[in-house]
């Protein structure tokens, strides 16, 4: 059992800290919005009044925190978690940030005499009830090794993806293929219905076929196909548009730091950045359906 601090405990942080509680750990959460930390009091865990307090709660502490800034105030902050952590524990940050910053971080977590791990996730909130999270990890190998014990509490698949900012880089190149995808997978049911031919059919088809991919078959765009996807409750989030466009637009800044060619990736940046342009961003990304499709067209 270990005992942990989790910054964070929004759609992703409160059932990644519910499974910590699951498993046995000692878990004092704290968030910004109240209330938060009061609902993982309910499942066992410990309810933290103050970020010192949560960050000072263990051997482990672990965020889950919508951005880069979020995190560099958060880690570097005076009432932050370098400033309170004890010593020697460990620090693991699981939110979805530019390279840059991680590596920032880290290096003055290091400073610090801190061991620490950016550990972004993949799996979305589905995966995050169900601990079925993929992580990928950047970080010293013995950190690495220090975490693996709470990341397989959280996830079934850990991956340790080279030195500090390794684990924001996998996350960013992953979610550039999400996003191009789910717009892929959008187009098609679009031209499907307008060509007359059912999603179900369609769906049932190239889930068996070369255009099967996750945005198809475990997050259809489309109501009807897969049950668990928000496209069955009105896109309720899940994983925002707002999110993904902020993945997508990290993806841009480091490819355009490492002249990297992304074609791809730049027009689904603009395609999500038009779609929360129209207010769509607290919509599940795969909501980008609606803008793709508009309204039925007679042709
Ligand atoms: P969220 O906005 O639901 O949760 C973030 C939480 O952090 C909120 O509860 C917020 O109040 C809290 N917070 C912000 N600043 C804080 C501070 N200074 N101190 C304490 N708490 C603070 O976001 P989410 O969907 O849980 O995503 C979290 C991270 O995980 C993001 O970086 C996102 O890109 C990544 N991610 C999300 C998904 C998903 O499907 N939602 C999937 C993979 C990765």
């Amino acid at each position: 059992m270990a005992t942990i601090g989790f910054i964070g405990l929004g759609n992703m942080g409160a059932p990644m800290a519910a499974n910590l509680v699951k498993a046995g750990h000692l878990v004092s959460g704290f968030d910004i919005v109240a209330g938060r930390a009061e609902a993982l009091r309910t499942k066992g865990g410990r309810a933290a009044t103050t970020m010192p307090e949560a960050a000072a709660a263990g051997e482990i502490v672990i965020t889950m925190l919508p951005a880069g800034p979020d995190v560099r105030s958060v880690y570097l902050g005076d009432a932050g978690v370098l400033a309170h952590a004890h010593k020697g524990a460990l620090l693991i940050d699981c939110s979805t940030i530019d390279v840059e910053t991680a590596r920032w971080v880290a290096t003055a977590a290091a400073d610090a005499r801190f061991d620490m791990l950016d550990a972004p996730v993949s799996g979305g909130v589905i995966g995050a009830k169900t601990a079925s999270l993929t992580f990928m990890v950047g970080g010293d190998v013995e950190a690495f090794d220090r975490a693996r014990l709470v990341l397989a509490a959280m996830g079934q698949t850990i991956v340790h993806a080279g030195p500090a900012g390794n684990g924001q880089a996998a996350k960013i190149c992953n979610n550039m293929i999400l996003g191009a995808s789910m717009i892929a997978v959008c187009e098609a049911f679009s031209l499907a219905e307008r060509l007359g031919l059912a999603a179900q059919t369609l769906f049932d088809i190239s889930a068996k076929s070369s255009g099967q991919c996750w945005a198809l078959t475990s997050y259809c765009p489309v109501p009807g196909p897969v049950a668990a996807s928000p496209a069955n409750r009105d896109y309720v989030a899940g994983f925002t548009a707002a999110m993904m466009l902020k993945d997508l637009r990290l993806a841009q800044q480091a490819a355009g730091a490492s002249a990297a060619a992304t074609p791809l990736g730049s027009v689904a940046t603009n395609l999500y950045q038009l779609f929360v342009d129209e207010g769509m961003g607290g919509l599940d990304f795969s909501g980008i359906y609606r803008f793709i499709r508009k309204r039925e067209v007679k042709i």
